[in-house]
Parts: C-alpha cells; structure tokens; sequence
C-alpha cells in the first residue's frame, strides 16, 4: 500500500522513536532477570525500579503501589477477578453498559459464579445517572465498581472524581479501566480517590504486551497470576523488561506534552468533526461531545454500513474503526452504539476516527476530501434513505 493515513489510534498506535531507543538495550546486552541475585540482574532491577517511578510520576501515586502486567486485559481481570477472589460470593459488582469486554467479561463471569452483577444503563451521550450508582451501592457491605475512565467507542469521558468519592462515601472499591484516558486526559490518583486502575502500553505510543495496574495501598485483592514473587507478590511471572522500560518512557513523553498535545489533538479532531458534517447530511456524532477525548470521533452515517466505509476508506490508505463486531457471521451493532440508544437507521453506520500525536493537519485535509464521495456514492446504492418507511426497519 502506498499510503497510510491512520486514524484508529484507541486500537492500537504507533510506537514512539523515543521508546524503541530506550528498550533497544534490554533486547541486548542487558538481558539479566532482575529477580537475579547476582550484581547483572541487580543493574536490571534497578532500571526496572526507575521505570516505576515514571509510571508512578504519570499517575500521580506512590511507585510500590504499581505493578506491571502484560496488558489492560489482564490488569482489568486482575482487579475484578482478584477483588470478588477476596471478597468472597456475597461480591456486587457494578459496572456499565459502555465497558470494554476486558471488565464486561470477568464481571459476566462473576454473575454466574452467583455474585450480584449490574450493569448501569447509559444515556444518549453515553453517561450513567449518579442517583442510580449511589441507589445501587446503598446497603452493600463488599460492593466492587468497576467503571472506565473514558470510552474507546465514542471518547465520552466519565465523572471520574465524583464516581469515585460516591463510592467512598459507600465503602466500595473502585476500579476504573482508564485505558483510553492515559495519554489523552490528565490521570491524577492525588485527586481521584480510585483503589484501583488499568492502563496499556500500546495505546499510547509504547509496544503491545505491556501494562500496568495501580493498586492503592491498602487495598485488599488476591492475586490473579500465581506463580514467582516477582512484582512483590502481586504479580507472578518474569517481568517484561524492554516492555515496561518502554511503559515508563511512553508514559514521561505523555506527561510531559499533555496539555499542547491535547489542544492540539482536540483542534484537529473538531476540525474533522465539523467539516464532516457540513458535508455529509444525515449524521450524527455520538458520545458527550461537553466530556470527551480529544483524539476521538465517532460517527453515524445514517442508511448506510460502516464496514463498507472503512473498506472504502482502507482502499483509499485510510485506517479507521467501525461500531460493529463480526459475531458468528453476522454484524452486531457495537454494544456501545446500542446502549446509547442510538436510532436503528444510524447503528449500522457508526465509525470511529482516533488520532494521535503523529496526525497531521494534511491527513486530516485527506480524509476531508476522501470521505464525503465515498458517504454520497455509498447513499446512492443504499436501499434506505430519509423517504423510507421506519416500519422497514424493524
Ligand atoms: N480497555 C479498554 C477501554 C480498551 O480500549 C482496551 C483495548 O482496546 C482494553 C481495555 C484492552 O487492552 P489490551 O489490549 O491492553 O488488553
């Protein structure tokens, strides 16, 4: 392919120069185990220690309360998994409609092990009713929430503060996945009382198969890996060295141009947004357009599919995200989309754009071009249109 403009940086992203440079060596000749208990080892330990620190400095928490992990997957399952582990069955675990299959999963898991799950319905923006989490966790006594800091669907941005003081207030723990939010919004774990949070490396600028977890301290859970006494016993399993060498650099780089960067992403992003819409007519933006990511766009294009947008788009080097997952053959609107109420003619059609700090403003005039002959040529063949009777789609 000649070209390749990407736009579906919540997927995944590009890993920084600045990052390989710093794990180049680990795949070298610094190689030891840092669980060593020679002096060769010891130097790695110490590289490691440091990198906490980082991760640490990022999230505004102290470093013991860190651990690495090899994804936000398992961090998220760590935290759910390891809390109701701890509690026992008489767990209630409330979460939302909106979460990633990482924190939907092991919570659906629970239920049928006999735990209490609710999943908090969302409205049209994509938020939950506060009243509704403070009904929910009256009268618990070993509650566990477990809500996203932003969504990877739409950028909606969630009250995480407030969220966490109720949950205080109630005595439950609370873990939020806040995955899409680290690198893009401003985590700090001084001002949020959360107990517990997930982050992962490749989604902003660090390579796939690291992680982290921060645990407060004092925060009852069991393990989840059982094995070594890496990580202090939290974590079993030899750590990732070139990865979490590579976490902390990604998360310094974030912390140290987020405000510019986030300005910067968010003109671009409303530039996108804007010349979207004034070109194409029937669509829709979904999420809390007040509360979001600045890096993240999600669309609706009415009477038509987003897979046959994205598939048009990637012809045209375009790399973008859709709202539907294959699921045994057919194409199932995305849970997100639908929890949000989102009109039927409008499902189908949701895409998402996701930028980063390698997009430039000429990539942002090509989709510009690109996309609307593409929305108009796509309405041409569609069978449905504004004219159509609603009862057809039911
Ligand atoms: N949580 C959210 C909100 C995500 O967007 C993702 C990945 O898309 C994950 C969890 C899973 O992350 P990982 O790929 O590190 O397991």
């Amino acid at each position: 392919m000649d070209r390749i403009v990407y736009f579906d940086n919540n997927a995944t992203s590009r890993v920084a120069p600045e990052v390989s440079d710093v794990m180049r060596p680990f795949f070298g000749e610094l190689y030891g185990n840092p669980s060593s208990m020679h002096a060769f080892g010891g130097q790695v330990a110490r590289y490691v220690a440091r990198a906490r620190e980082e991760v640490a400095a990022f999230l505004n928490c102290s470093p013991e309360e860190i651990i690495f992990t090899s994804c936000a997957t398992e961090s998220d399952n760590a935290a759910i998994r390891g809390t109701a582990d701890w509690f026992g069955t008489a767990t209630k675990v409330i979460t939302t409609a909106v979460e990633h299959p990482a924190v939907l999963q092991p919570c659906r898991r629970l239920k049928a092990l006999g735990h209490t799950v609710v999943e908090l319905p969302v409205n049209g923006v994509g938020q939950i009713d506060l009243d509704q989490l403070r009904a929910e966790l009256k009268g618990t006594t070993r509650a566990l929430v477990s809500i996203m800091w932003a969504n990877n669907e739409t950028g909606t941005i969630f009250p995480i503060e407030q969220i966490a003081e109720i949950c205080q207030e109630y005595g439950a723990i609370f873990h939020t996945d806040a995955v899409q939010a680290a690198g893009k919004a401003k985590i700090d774990l001084a001002e949020v009382p959360a107990d517990m949070l997930s982050i992962s490396g490749h989604k902003f600028h660090a390579p796939k198969g690291v992680g982290a977890m921060f645990i407060r301290r004092g925060t009852k859970l069991k393990p989840f890996m059982l094995g070594g006494h890496q990580e202090n016993v939290r974590r079993a399993g030899t750590e990732n060295v070139p990865g979490i060498i590579a976490l902390a650099k990604a998360c310094e780089l974030a912390r140290l141009g987020l405000d510019a960067e986030n300005e910067r992403l968010g003109r671009m992003r409303d530039r996108l947004e804007a010349a979207i819409l004034a070109k194409c007519p029937d669509t829709r933006v979904n999420g809390d357009r007040a509360h979001r990511l600045p890096n993240t766009l999600n669309v609706s294009f009415e009477y038509i599919e987003g897979e046959a947008i994205a598939y048009m788009l990637s012809d045209a080097g375009i790399c973008i995200s859709t709202g539907s997952a294959c699921a045994s053959g057919s194409l199932d609107p995305s849970h997100v989309i639908r929890a949000m109420g989102v009109p039927f003619v409008a499902l189908h059609g949701s895409v998402r754009f996701s930028l980063s700090r390698y997009t430039t403003d000429e990539e942002i005039d090509y989709v510009i071009d690109t996309l609307p002959p593409i929305i108009k040529r796509l309405r041409d063949l569609s069978p449905f249109g504004p004219d159509t009777n609603p009862t057809t789609f039911q």
